[in-house]
């Protein structure tokens, strides 16, 4: 394929600049913490419905799904809708729900976390509408709730409980227009000490539990410094994210430490080996260690719940998703995208991680941007990314003609399972669902 599908593409994005920027800008302006997104997901779902994509509709928990096409060969494009909160509002210099365009940026909170994935993959789906989607192949959108409380939980519903079949998956995460293929896992892991409570004046009569955990705390320092190194996706790190005790009053001893451990996993960490670590710490004998568990509330009312294990993932270089995305963004970019990998989790711990469906990530926006009071996304990159989004589907159909020799699902689909077996054993949290 010549660049001149890639330059149409890009000249016809760029007929629709002023509405992608108008419709970020309009998302940013309204507020949507994690379950509480009801109004950003019903203007996101006014603008499918705008833009004529098919199958508009909120799921059980509120994410937005539309559909193009109606091919057996099924490619999900993932944005997540909700944002962190903005924490201080003095700290920023501007207001974070204004969708403040200067300079050819937008600027505001989610104006790289990852509102652009949204506004860019619902007009990237509206050119390919126009286009013409190849023959075999279905786009389902989603723009999914709950992603900064509990990643991978809004795909793990759509999927397992609604019956999406995915063949692959484009998470619409930061990668500032590369192409980014897996990550570290992680786990929110607690700790407990007892101890037993006296008068502050009678101290040495009683255990204070947060002298128990002090010396942990030092263990778990050292831990840091001796998890491995992975060559692609960086270290394993553990660190305390969260201290708490409790105690009768100011005067006394208290009789319950409590702490919160951040473990990011790199490749070939399991979340049991994570676990026993902790058990097996030097001063760890007195304390008991458990996986957290995470529990929300959808804004549609549904009770959510899972524990917090986030799987490692990764997905070779080779594999057809990752190089008919990056054939999609070269077309455009006139350069050959770098393959890279993000730092933070994301969706993919559900679709790569727990279901070994090929997932890959490629959007605009800087990751080290996410979650700061100073979040922009370039214009341009709107437009290109636009762009890509709209061409995915062509390159990955042409990916699928080259493997007909042999029925195209199972071997994308074992590709991606493999190397999830391989990169963490994830049994004893693996969710069953037969796809
Ligand atoms: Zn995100």
């Amino acid at each position: 394929m010549t660049r001149t599908l890639g330059t149409e593409a890009l000249a016809a994005a760029r007929r629709y600049e002023s509405e992608i920027v108008r419709f970020l800008r309009e998302i940013i302006a309204i507020p949507a913490e994690s379950g509480r997104e009801q109004a950003r997901c019903e203007r996101v779902k006014a603008e499918y419905e705008k833009l004529g994509l098919g199958g508009v509709r909120f799921d059980g928990i509120g994410s937005v799904v539309a559909t193009v096409g109606d091919g057996p060969f099924v490619i999900m494009m993932d944005g997540h809708i909700d944002c962190v909160g903005v924490g201080d509002p003095k700290s920023w210099s501007y207001d974070p729900f204004k969708g403040k365009f200067e300079g050819g940026r937008v600027y505001g909170r989610g104006a790289v976390d990852e509102l652009p994935a949204i506004a860019c993959m619902a007009y990237g789906a509206r050119l390919l509408a126009e286009r013409g989607v190849p023959p075999g192949v279905r786009v389902v959108l989603v723009a999914s709730v709950l992603e900064e409380d509990c990643d991978g939980y809004p795909l793990m519903h759509l999927i397992r409980d609604e019956g999406v079949r995915p063949d692959v998956v484009v998470l619409g995460e930061p990668t500032d227009l590369d192409v980014y293929r897996g990550h570290r896992g992680r786990m929110g892991i607690e700790v407990v000490t007892r101890g037993v409570s006296a008068h502050g004046a009678h101290c040495e009569r009683g255990v204070n539990a947060v002298y128990k955990m002090a010396p942990i705390i030092a263990d778990i320092e050292a831990l840091n410094a001796t998890l491995p190194v992975d060559d692609f996706l960086g270290k394993g790190t553990i660190t305390v994210s969260y201290v708490d005790c409790k105690t009768p009053s100011f005067n006394a001893v208290p009789d319950e430490c409590r702490i919160v451990l951040d473990r990011r996993l790199t490749a070939g960490e399991t979340p049991e080996q994570a676990l026993a670590q902790i058990r097996a710490l030097p001063h760890a004998d007195a304390a008991e260690a458990r996986v957290l568990s995470w529990d929300g509330t959808t804004w549609t009312g549904v009770s959510a719940h899972q524990e917090q294990v986030f799987p490692t993932w990764v997905i070779p270089e080779a594999h057809p998703l990752v190089q008919g995305v990056a054939d999609a963004a070269a077309l455009v970019m006139g350069r050959q995208p770098s393959i890279s990998r993000w730092v933070f989790s994301t969706n993919g711990v559900a679709t790569m991680g727990r279901l070994g469906i090929p997932t890959v990530g490629f959007a605009p926006g800087r990751e080290e941007l996410a979650h700061t009071t100073n979040e922009w996304v370039a214009v341009e990159d709107l437009v290109k990314a636009t762009a890509v989004y709209s061409l995915i589907p062509h390159e990955l159909a042409k990916k699928l003609t080259a493997d007909s020799s042999q029925p195209h699902q199972t071997p994308w689909r074992s590709r991606g399972a493999e190397v999830r077996r391989r990169t963490c054993d994830v049994t004893r949290w693996t969710f069953v669902v037969s796809c």
